[in-house]
């Protein structure tokens, strides 16, 4: 009744995203095959994309869309018709949030990190976000930090006029995100010994892992500095499963700074990467994943004969 139109599309089977093996010396020199869990392709294999904008530019990021998608399920059981979320300039989520919205018939609203930023032009981001729709509300970065506090949330939402709106939290991290990202382990089930992502708040792996089998395990590359990922992690299956599930290990050494930092080498490397395999690297997280896998290698981590996944989480 109160259904947004285009929901239904949600419960339907998706294919799973396409799984490419790549020959790469410095890897098979160690007797390791590397593949690419194509997440980033996931847009083309969403059937509902196809009539309503060109499909490339719908998701940059495809696991914001296993993350969102039981979210957006549930928003609609639950009769509301506007989603509310929270992110920086340059947030993959926010996009994401704003296209599924416009797609799905959900109203959005973006709680952006920084009020000085409403009186500035709209950076390429944000700018599609609002094409998409979405309404976005500025707001002073320490109360932006402070918005897991309840009455900080409250005065937030009210606010930006978005009191009754579906709430998914920043980077879109919860327990139905986590149960949505379950799928792409599943997805790698007897197709690799070891699934590897790139990591910002953690609810990526914790599904991931959560979603292999038991002979398979899963590694997590941090592009954040700071070691509060693990509890992160185990914090996000507790809620989503009521206790850990799967093997799982982060390799906290290669943030290179700290979240979107780069360095000449990393660039080089993403570049020369490009150059050798054709594929695009999305340089805030996919790069650093990369890096770490070839060191990863190079160090002898893996042993010979060790099928190797490295999930390319977005495009750029
Ligand atoms: C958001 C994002 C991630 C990290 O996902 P988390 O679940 O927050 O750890 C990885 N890669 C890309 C391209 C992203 O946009």
């Amino acid at each position: 009744m109160n259904r947004p139109a285009n929901l239904d599309v949600l419960l339907q089977p998706r294919p799973p995203s396409p799984l490419q093996e790549i020959h790469d010396e410095r890897f098979e020199r160690h007797g390791v095959r590397l593949l690419l869990k194509r997440d980033d392709l996931i847009h083309t294999t969403v059937p509902w994309d196809m009539d309503v904008r060109g499909p490339m530019d719908l998701y940059p990021a495809g696991n914001k869309w296993r993350k969102l998608s039981l979210n957006l399920a549930e928003a609609g059981a639950q009769g509301r018709r506007t989603l509310v979320t929270f992110g920086g300039a340059y947030s993959n989520h926010l996009r994401a949030t704003a296209a599924a919205g416009r797609l799905l018939g959900f109203a959005t609203v973006g709680v952006v990190r920084g009020d000085e930023l409403a009186d500035r032009p709209l950076n390429p981001s944000l700018a599609r976000c609002a094409a998409d729709g979405m309404r976005l509300h500025f707001v002073p970065r320490g109360d932006y930090r402070r918005k897991a506090e309840p009455d900080v949330l409250a005065r937030l939402l009210r606010d930006a006029r978005a009191e009754d709106a579906y709430v998914v939290p920043e980077g879109g991290s919860n327990a139905l995100a986590v149960r949505g990202c379950q799928e792409l382990g599943a997805e790698l089930r007897g197709l690799v010994d070891v699934a590897a992502v790139a990591c910002g708040t953690g609810g990526t792996l914790a599904g991931l892992a959560a979603g292999l089998g038991p002979d398979q395990r899963a590694l997590g590359v941090p592009v954040l500095r700071g070691d509060f990922l693990g509890a992160e992690v185990r914090a996000l299956q507790d809620a989503a499963f009521g206790g850990p599930r799967g093997r799982w290990a982060l390799e906290g050494r290669f943030h290179f700074g700290g979240y979107a930092r780069t360095s000449a080498e990393l660039e080089a490397f993403a570049a020369d990467f490009e150059e050798r395999h054709g594929l695009r690297v999305e340089r805030v997280y996919v790069a650093k994943l990369l890096y770490a896998l070839v060191a990863l290698a190079a160090e002898g981590a893996f042993p010979r004969g060790t099928r190797l996944a490295a999930v390319i989480t977005g495009a750029p």
